[in-house]
């Protein structure tokens, strides 16, 4: 800045560390054929080298990720994984559908493009002069594995398409996410569903995202078993989850693969009026699904969570979707990580809950606080239930930010928790023949 190389600002910054790093970080090739050579040896080897590469050279800002709050909250569906994200933006679920729509003109196409590796960036575009991908081969097609720089869990990664094509869930998908858990059994790999709302923020470049870690939601058991006719050799059953999730296992991947496509294409054309889920309306198409695979010894296991984007008079930004209600903690999209039990909630709740807890140990008046309003109805309840005092306020609130999170994944399941949901989920299950 003193010899204005560059100008004030993080971003100039950031542009310029990232090209610093990217002098010292090895070449393309160099990185492959070492990953390579590890893989011989383990997956598991493979991946520690390339993820502490990905934070040594800065391309993982860890400095940035350790100032994110996280916290697990105790629910009847095991313990929810919560994160306030101090270092992404908050996104409008409109805005995202729009940017789904709008055509790729920039260079690169998107954030998620293979070009992005190396490249300089620019103002409206990080610098990734310190970034390396590693290629790799599923369901025949050229993918890349990356660390997501914003690291939710544990060795979040990136799978994306060499190509900028649309995110799209159908068989290819299924067999994309199970030949990636094949080369890496010791990560998760799922998909985030390919319609807006229900969708990730990136539906314009077909991607996926795992990881290293154990969500609640892979915790969580069977609650109901079901069969497909033709399908014995598959273990199928209902998961014990606020949404609503049809587990499959075998040790076929093969099998996994094709009874989870035949679940789609029944979803995908499925009405029940008496539940309000309705495959289209106007020609427009609503249902779809969130699916995640992993391994479970030498079996193959697939979720598949059912979704469904109808927006109603009442419900705006979605039926299966937070509900107003929930909105002072979390509106943005239900995407992949939120299903598997780990919110990533908006910046402004660290000083808004700080600011919460003040005003509860002090006996002041939520609704005169201009930040803290929206959370007046919320504070109002757990007053009836709760003592604050300086000890307990903090983590009474987290605990309760938690309940909150477990009833935003409530509402976004399509077949309710109760006698009529469960009947409904069942007549599904019955009609996939
Ligand atoms: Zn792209």
């Amino acid at each position: 800045m003193e010899k204005g190389l560059i100008g004030d600002g993080i971003t100039e910054k950031d542009l310029f560390d990232s090209k610093l790093m990217g002098l010292l970080t090895p070449r393309p090739s160099e990185v492959i054929a070492r990953f390579d050579r590890l893989y011989a040896e383990s997956p598991e080897k493979a991946t520690d080298f390339y993820y502490a590469l990905s934070r040594a050279s800065d391309y993982i800002r860890t400095y940035r990720v350790a100032k994110d709050l996280k916290w697990k909250s105790a629910t009847e569906y095991g313990e929810l994984d919560i994160t306030v994200n101090l270092s992404k933006p908050e996104k409008d679920p409109k805005a995202i559908a729009a940017a789904g729509k709008a055509k790729a003109g920039g260079y690169p196409k998107c954030l998620l493009c293979r070009e992005a590796e190396g490249y300089a960036g620019r103002l409206d575009y990080p610098g990734r002069a310190n970034h390396r991908l590693i290629p790799m081969k599923l369901n025949g097609e050229d993918f890349c594995l990356q660390y997501s720089p914003y690291v939710y869990y544990n060795e979040h990664c990136i799978v994306l398409n060499s190509r900028h094509v649309p995110m799209k869930i159908d068989r290819a998908a299924f067999n994309k996410l199970l030949d990636f858990v094949d080369l890496f059994p010791h990560y998760f790999l799922g998909s985030n569903a390919d319609l807006p709302i229900v969708g990730g923020s990136i539906l314009s470049h077909d991607h996926f995202q795992g990881g290293h870690y154990d969500f609640a939601m892979a915790k969580a058991g069977i609650e109901t078993e079901l069969r497909f006719s033709g399908f014995e050799d598959v273990q199928a059953g209902i998961v014990k989850w606020p949404m609503s999730v049809i587990r499959l296992r075998a040790a076929d991947k093969v099998r996994v693969a094709e009874l989870a496509e035949k679940i789609l294409k029944a979803w995908r054309a499925y009405s029940d009026p008496s539940v309000t889920v309705f495959a289209e309306t106007d020609g427009e198409p609503h249902n779809t699904i969130t699916p995640i695979a992993r391994r479970r010894g030498a079996d193959f296991e697939m979720d598949l969570v059912l979704r469904n984007n109808l927006t109603t008079e009442e419900y705006p930004l979605g039926l299966f979707h937070p509900h107003q209600e929930l909105h002072h903690i979390k509106k943005e999209n239900i995407g992949l990580i939120e299903v598997m039990g780990l919110a990533v909630l908006p910046a402004r709740l660290k000083a808004e809950l700080k600011e919460l807890e003040e005003i509860l140990v002090s006996g002041g008046d939520v609704s005169k606080s201009e930040s803290c309003l929206k959370h007046a109805a919320w504070v109002e309840e757990l007053k009836t239930r709760y003592t604050f005092t300086s000890e307990n306020t903090e983590s009474i609130l987290r605990q309760e930010v938690g309940v909150v999170f477990m009833k935003v994944l409530e509402h976004a399941g399509v077949f309710k928790r109760d006698e009529a949901g469960h009947a409904a989920f069942l007549r599904f299950a019955e009609s996939v023949e």
